[in-house]
Order: structure tokens, then sequence, then C-alpha cells
């Protein structure tokens, strides 16, 4: 699991302050609380890797994580790989000034990002597709940029209701044409998690 080797790079408050864009690079992105920290957690085998916080909101900073070099694929050279944590804010308590300054910054990351290949956008099974988390597809979807959508805490839902959220989350996006797969997640049962690294690799080496 080369995602087990991710390291803790840098916070930024700014694109301009993030790694060097070379290589190859997929954002996690979610509403505060959602579980993103305990999704990145899962997906690279560090509990303490980002941190997790009962307090909505907490997490204001763009956070680089480095991968170790990726094994070539049909002969290329091994390249740089991060994960980019970025903040969450589709919550009532984060101040309006902050939710303009991170919806702009966002914006900017992805459409500037060169070393981007996509997106991991993590929302509660629960409650999917609030305002934030159209707002990334839409911005995914204006960028063209593949979206991977983790509809975490399917622990909270039957094996059934959860299957049915899922499979009415990818209709939703075939009728939409939108370039995004679904698939559910747990971080505590967990559930999910090979199925998911399966695609952060698989959106790095594209
Ligand atoms: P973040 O703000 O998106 O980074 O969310 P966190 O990862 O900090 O999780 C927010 C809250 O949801 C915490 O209380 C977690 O324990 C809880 N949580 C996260 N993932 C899961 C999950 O898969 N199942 C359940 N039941 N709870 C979860």
């Amino acid at each position: 699991n080369p995602l087990q080797g991710a390291q803790f790079v840098l916070a930024a408050h700014r694109i301009s302050q993030l790694p060097a864009d070379q290589g190859a690079e997929v954002a996690f992105a979610g509403r505060s609380n959602a579980g993103k920290s305990s999704a990145l957690n899962a997906l690279t085998g560090h509990r303490g890797l980002a941190r997790t916080s009962k307090t909505p909101g907490r997490t204001q900073q763009m956070v680089a994580f480095s991968l170790p070099p990726l094994p070539p694929v049909a002969g290329e050279a091994p390249f740089d790989a991060r994960l980019i944590d970025l903040p969450g804010y589709g919550y009532a308590k984060v101040p309006e000034d902050l939710r303009a300054h991170w919806k702009t910054e966002i914006d900017a990351y992805l459409h500037q990002r060169r070393s981007l290949r996509g997106v991991v956008l993590i929302a509660d099974i629960r409650h999917p597709l609030k305002e934030f988390d159209r707002m990334m597809l839409d911005f995914c979807f204006a960028t063209a940029l593949p979206c991977h959508l983790l509809l975490t805490k399917a622990d909270k839902l039957s094996r059934s209701q959860a299957m049915q959220t899922v499979a009415a989350m990818r209709r939703q996006f075939a009728a939409e044409e939108r370039q995004a797969t679904v698939q559910g997640f747990s971080s505590s049962a967990p559930t999910g998690v090979d199925e998911a690294r399966a695609r952060v690799l698989e959106l790095l080496r594209q």
C-alpha cells in the first residue's frame, strides 16, 4: 500500500505555499465533520496523520502529505505523489469571511494546479450532496477533473440502505453526465478502504 508511506509535509493558508507543482496529487475535500480526517487516516493506515476532531470547522488549512515515489507504470520513471487535505468549511459555524477565503482558494487550486489528478469528495452517507458538495462537484465538472465521492459513516446505515444511497447517487451522476465515481465507506467499520485506496492510486497514475 503506497499510501502507507504518507508523511506530513506542510500546512498552507494559500496555494502559493503548497509544494512545487510537479508530479501528481489527489485532493481530499469535504464539509467540516464529514469524516475526511478519519478517511485519510484509514487510507494511509496512520491513525494520527490527519487531525480528527469533534469540533467542526477546526481544520482550516490545506495540508500536504508526500507519498513514496510511485512504482513506474509501463516503463515510466517513478514520480512524486502527494495527497492534499483541503479545508472543510461547509459548516454553519465557520465565519463568512473565512468561508469566502477558502471558496476562492479552492476554486483557484482546482483550476490552476497542474499536478492535480482528481478529487476525493467525502460526504456523510446520511446527508450526501449538501451545498458545499455540489459546489465541489461543479468545480470538478468545470475543470474536467475526475471526482470520487466517498459516502462515509456507512456504518450508521443498514447495509441495504447504504447500497441504495450509493446506487441512487450513481444514477444521479449518470443522469447529470458527471465524471464522478461513488462508493460507500466507513472509517470505523472499516468498509470500502481497499476500494478507495485503489481509486486514489488510479487517479494518481492516470
Ligand atoms: P473531518 O472534520 O471531516 O475531518 O471529520 P473527522 O474525521 O474529524 O470526523 C468527524 C466525526 O465523525 C468524528 O467524531 C469521527 O469520530 C466521526 N466519524 C468519522 N468517520 C466515521 C465513520 O466512518 N463512522 C462513524 N460512525 N463515525 C465517523
